[in-house]
């Protein structure tokens, strides 16, 4: 799927170094040239560096964007980062954000104006590119056995690629009204706003209450594949108004869904929460789904490690 740019450029210079015609004599200059310092030959490094690029496909949008590769001190940086970080989704997300953006080569790329989907296929494409493939543990509940194994980034990757489902509408009556949803993968500077606000939330709350946000922050994931709704009169049609959730800020988003009727929004088999599960949110977790037990077989709960975590192992 990614070219490897570096090998072209190698064939290229290769190539270029064929003579094509018989070689001209070149005057010797008269004055050498100065020894080259270590300071000239890093900052060659760097810029060489920087020149290896490797082009993602944003297939969403139709659009590819050139990274460059993750130097050691990034990756030193990322993994110090996740130590103090603490677990604490919102410092990792924001970490990784600012790293896509300084790894693309194009000007002004800011990986905030794309939606989730791209967040997570350029960080599957980074993971494999720079061949971090973490292995990933887990002690099995039923067997009482420690299973460990590598992730394979390149089928995750094609397994995602196919889970890109386009903008789509809902319907759902509830009694004299009619609500319509327009859902689609949320943007990637609304995520990162309700990761902080969720810390900033209950940065000081209990671990046991934490564990049951957990879950809350999930439903609240959940409803930002949300993009706007409209209410309208069954009997009256023309009697509509419509919110473009999509762009409001958290506190907004949360006041407009905590007016909805509960079971427009909740309902186990027709609310439109369970819509987006089955739409976007299952076939993303059947790729990053944890291996059955190896041992006993036991089917394993969860997904693996939670993606943006995977550059400080
Ligand atoms: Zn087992």
């Amino acid at each position: 799927m990614t070219k490897n740019l570096v090998n072209e450029e190698l064939n290229k210079e290769v190539s270029s170094a064929r003579p094509s015609e018989p070689l001209k004599t070149i005057p010797v200059e008269k004055t050498k040239k100065k020894p080259t310092s270590a300071s000239n030959i890093v900052n060659a490094f760097r810029q060489k560096m920087a020149n290896a690029t490797t082009p993602i496909e944003m297939q969403s949008i139709g659009k590819t964007v050139e990274f460059r590769e993750i130097s050691t001190s990034e990756q030193k940086e990322m993994s110090k980062i996740a130590m103090q970080s603490n677990s604490r989704s919102d410092l990792m997300y924001c970490a990784m954000l600012n790293l896509i953006n300084k790894l693309a080569t194009e000007k002004g790329f800011d990986i905030r104006n794309y939606t989730e989907f791209e967040r997570i296929l350029v960080t599957l494409n980074l993971q494999q590119m720079n061949k971090l493939n973490p292995e990933i543990k887990y002690t099995c509940p039923k067997c009482g056995r420690e299973n460990a194994y590598t992730l394979d980034t390149a089928k995750m990757l094609r397994e995602f690629s196919k889970t890109y489902r386009p903008d789509k509408a809902f319907e759902i009556e509830s009694g004299i009204r009619k609500f319509t949803f327009t859902t689609g993968w949320p943007k990637v500077a609304s995520v990162e706003d309700f990761f902080k606000n969720y810390y900033r939330k209950y940065d000081n709350s209990g671990k046991a209450i934490k564990e049951s946000m957990d879950n809350l922050s999930q439903i609240e994931y959940i409803t930002m594949f949300v993009k706007s709704v409209t209410v309208s009169d069954v009997d009256d049609p023309e009697d509509s108004m419509t919110a473009d959730v999509e762009d409001m800020t958290y506190g907004e988003r949360v006041q407009i869904v905590d007016c909805l009727p509960q079971s427009v929004m909740f309902d186990d088999s027709t609310g439109v929460v369970s819509k987006i599960i089955a739409e976007y949110v299952e076939p993303m977790n059947k790729v990053f789904k944890h291996r059955d037990c190896a041992y006993c077989g036991a089917e394993q709960e969860g997904q693996v490690a939670n993606l943006t975590d995977f550059l400080g192992g």
